[in-house]
């Protein structure tokens, strides 16, 4: 039996499922009965602190009904971000309740990180006499920052199609997974109407402060990009990027070279990249310099179209007319900038 306090910190747990099913505790009595109103505080309270830090908050769980005023207000928040239906918002707050667990995940006993990846169906094993933890390579490279240096496959020890992973690794990988699996989740889900209407208020407030923050943020025209007459690649690519999708490292890598030979600086790279929820500007400013050369001795080229192929990251169906006679997305972008100067003349 799960302590009610583990449930509360963890309430995406199937146990923590389990507990409302349980309790008997319908949409309906969550959203009106006033014995629930701190967990609908608590809920939105998620929401705004995962815009705000990138972490849904710490609340005192002292007693019985700290927990399970805490349990109840994560279905809540959730089906609030539904109904919030901004992508860019629902990534962040995925990205705040994983991040969250993550925190609390580093303070636990390595069996009860065993457990959770359970749940997760995550092909760990440990060997409690060397106390060693290692994760089959594919549940890795599902889940590993694979941008960040550390991640890269390169630097990791494999035995036998296991990768050895330390206990901070293994809760950064059940955050990543966590954050997939919510990301699904609310993308998988409808807005119910009666959620809608309850959280009216809160749900234009928080919607009319997404608006706000991507006006801040809005890429104006960094530099001499433009960013209509990028090939459809790019443009997938930056988009995922700025929506907090797991990029695969290849697209990341193409995208920066592909900008760093049109002579955008690290900075306006990174100006590019600030409206990811996700952003960290040390790492991603690590990553760019080292494509530019400008921390390495080699600026990378921008892979052509046949590499971008193999590489699954050209996206046929939306491959255009000027696709078919470029073999380069930087022949592309010329090819559109030059037809433009020349309307422009
Ligand atoms: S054909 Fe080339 S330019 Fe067009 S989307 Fe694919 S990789 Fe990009």
């Amino acid at each position: 039996m799960v302590e009610l306090s583990t449930l509360a910190k963890y309430p995406f747990l199937n146990a923590s499922k389990t507990y409302v099913k349980d309790n008997a505790l319908s949409v309906e009595e969550l959203l009106d009965d006033p014995l629930y109103e701190r967990a609908r505080i608590i809920g939105v309270e998620r929401l705004d602190n995962a815009f705000k830090d990138r972490d849904v908050g710490n609340r005192i769980l002292a007693t019985e009904y700290d927990c399970v005023m805490e349990l109840l207000s994560y279905p809540i928040a959730r089906m609030v971000a539904v109904c919030i239906d901004d992508v860019y918002f629902k990534r962040r707050y995925a990205l705040g309740e994983a991040v969250h667990v993550y925190k609390n995940l580093i303070g636990e006993s390595v069996h009860f990180l065993l457990d959770i990846s359970k749940e997760f169906n995550l092909n760990v094993k440990h060997r409690e006499d060397a106390n060693k933890l290692s994760i089959y390579f594919t549940d890795y490279l599902r889940n590993a920052p694979t941008r960040y240096k550390k991640w890269k496959m390169i630097n990791r020890e494999m035995k036998a199609g296991y990768i050895h992973i330390s206990h901070r690794d293994l809760a950064r990988l059940i955050q990543e997974a966590l954050r997939s699996r919510i990301n699904n989740e609310l993308d998988a889900r409808k807005c119910n109407r009666v959620i809608s209407d309850t959280f009216s208020s809160d749900i234009s407030r928080i919607k009319n402060k997404v608006m706000m923050h991507r006006k801040k943020m809005e890429v104006a025209p960094v530099g001499k990009l433009d960013i209509e007459k990028l090939p459809p690649c790019m443009k997938e690519i930056l988009a995922a990027i700025q929506s907090g999708e797991n990029v695969p490292h290849m697209g990341r890598f193409a995208l920066v070279a592909f900008l760093n030979s049109l002579r955008l600086n690290t900075n306006d790279i990174l100006k590019l990249f600030s409206s990811a929820p996700d952003f960290e500007e040390e790492k991603t400013r690590y990553q760019v310099e080292h494509i530019t050369g400008s921390t390495s001795s080699t600026a990378y080229a921008p892979p052509g179209c046949d590499k971008m192929r193999t590489y699954g990251i050209c996206p046929a169906d939306k491959m255009d007319e000027l696709c078919k006679r470029k073999r380069h997305p930087l022949s592309y972008y010329k090819a559109k900038w030059n037809k433009n100067s020349k309307k422009e003349e």
